[in-house]
């Protein structure tokens, strides 16, 4: 990943400003209650709905153990369709590809579509050091890019703005990047949508490269695919001369077929459509190559790897790689729906965003390090994804890492690190727990001295612990110990 946001505070700090925005919390609460609600009905209609989450489990869980099969058989096969596949270590390398592949065209702008890998990278800052502007064609990331803001959402990625906020950007920002918004446009959704209609078209019409990420691709065939709901992504897909995708090497599947699977619970999970409005597939240049005039001359495949190697030598965290990006788990989050997708750091926000980022770029930062406790473990992200991924077991899994340090893997070397800053009393506490624990004898006279103690108990934790009951009261101790109790009114029989 970038070091776009490594700057940035640890989460409760980055999320304090958000919880105190009445605005953005009801923006936040109404999206995603709207969506959630949509989703529960859509799935329910589909009597095998476990089944099917079960199978896309399965058929990701297969592909990543045989990653590198199928990405050679995917570059294989793009390149018998007159593709061309180009092999990215990090984001720096993933820039420079691409930058070279527009500057070979010899223009000097392109439009985008569907692409969290690029905004992962930081494609659209690379480029215009280069002095290529790239152009945002998904609505919500047009509204993003227009109000010099971040995406916060991952499939509605202008989630924290209203329709009066939106507005008030296309008027103001819409001429400074094309052609203006329309004399009196009010914030009527049609009349926004059409405002951002008539702005792109003619950036449709004049791009000659447009750059796109994919949902899927399918390694027997080396078809791309793009589940869209705008038609910005067929303009983009088909229009210009040179197409260039750029897409994590998670996202390759095995077989057309295991597609079946992910064409029902996507729509669903996501949207909460029963299927989706465009899903663009195209092979290489397809049978043509482009001589017809219909779809683009060259084609460019650009697969990504990213901290996702490393990820993958990780065998709790791994599972995060199943993700399809549907965004089902950020909308049924309590502390997504308080804090906003701005306050995790990162282009993938909520539950996701809170185990990818941190294996993706490692703990060594200070929100890195936080985002694993960005989390009530509440369990909800895990039974809405459509891919099984046990969220609450991962966040866990890097709690220990960020507070005890271990082994992982960084750029395919095997490596120690050391805790994070801020956990000793943590650790002292750990420790402590466990000592009392493993000796039933102390752990028996320390619940009788808390019991007899229990008046002097303070209201307040101090130095560290402050941090725990500033929040939350001090539990009080029970007059008698539960053993005690149980010793007298059972006579220690069970
Ligand atoms: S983790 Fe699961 S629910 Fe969340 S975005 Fe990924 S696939 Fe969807």
């Amino acid at each position: 990943m970038t070091a776009t946001h490594l700057g940035m505070p640890a989460f409760p700090a980055a999320a304090r400003e958000a919880v105190r925005d009445d605005v953005l919390r009801a923006n936040l609460r109404r999206a995603t209650h709207t969506i959630r609600d949509k989703r529960a009905r859509a799935v329910t209609e589909l009597a095998d709905w476990d089944r099917l989450r079960a199978a896309g489990k399965a058929v990701k869980d297969h592909t990543l153990r045989h990653l590198d099969h199928y990405l050679l058989r995917l570059e294989a096969a793009v390149t018998a369709a007159g593709g061309t596949v180009h092999w990215a270590a990090d984001a720096t390398e993933a820039n420079r590809i691409v930058t070279e592949l527009v500057r070979a065209t010899g223009e000097r702008e392109v439009v985008k579509v569907k692409s969290m890998a690029t905004q992962e990278i930081g494609l659209n800052e690379a480029l215009e050091a280069a002095g290529i502007a790239a152009y945002e064609t998904d609505l919500a990331e047009l509204i993003v890019q227009l109000g010099h803001d971040r995406p916060s959402h991952i499939l509605v990625p202008a989630i924290h703005r209203n329709r009066a906020e939106i507005r008030d950007v296309f008027r103001t920002e819409m001429g400074r990047w094309g052609r203006p918004a329309p004399d009196g446009l009010g914030d009527d959704p049609r009349e926004l949508a059409e405002a951002a209609r008539l702005h792109l078209r003619e950036k449709f019409l004049r791009a000659k490269v447009a750059v796109s990420g994919a949902n899927f691709m399918v390694a027997e065939t080396g078809t791309m695919v793009v589940f869209e709901s705008e038609g910005n992504g067929r303009m983009c897909l088909t229009l210009p001369e040179t197409l260039i995708s750029v897409v994590g090497i998670e996202k390759v599947v095995p077989t057309f077929r295991d597609l079946e699977i992910f064409l029902q619970t996507l729509p669903r999970s996501s949207t909460a459509e029963r299927m989706n409005p465009y899903t663009t597939m195209w092979t290489g240049l397809g049978p043509s190559k482009g001589a017809d005039g219909d779809g683009p001359a060259a084609f460019h495949l650009v697969l990504l790897d990213n901290g996702r190697t490393d990820t993958l030598a990780d065998e709790v965290g791994r599972q995060a790689l199943r993700c399809i990006r549907c965004s089902a788990c950020l909308n049924v989050c309590p502390v997504y729906e308080r804090a906003g997708g701005h306050a995790y750091g990162s282009v993938y926000p909520g539950p996701i965003g809170a185990i990818l980022s941190p294996q993706l770029r490692g703990t060594g930062s200070g929100i890195d390090a936080s985002l694993p406790y960005a989390s009530t473990l509440c369990g909800a992200c895990y039974e809405v994804c459509p891919v099984a991924i046990d969220i609450p077991e991962v966040l866990l899994h890097l709690r220990e890492r960020v507070a005890q340090g271990g082994p992982v893997t960084r750029e395919g070397i095997r490596v120690r690190i050391r805790p994070a800053r801020g956990h000793t009393a943590e650790r002292a506490a750990m420790r402590a727990a466990r000592l009392l624990l493993e000796r039933p004898g102390a752990l028996r006279a320390g619940e009788r001295l808390l019991s007899r103690a229990r008046r002097l108990r303070p209201r307040r934790l101090p130095g560290p612990g402050s941090a725990w009951t500033d929040s939350r009261e001090l539990p009080r101790p029970p007059r008698e110990p539960f053993r005690d109790w149980w010793a007298r009114e059972r006579g220690g029989r069970a």
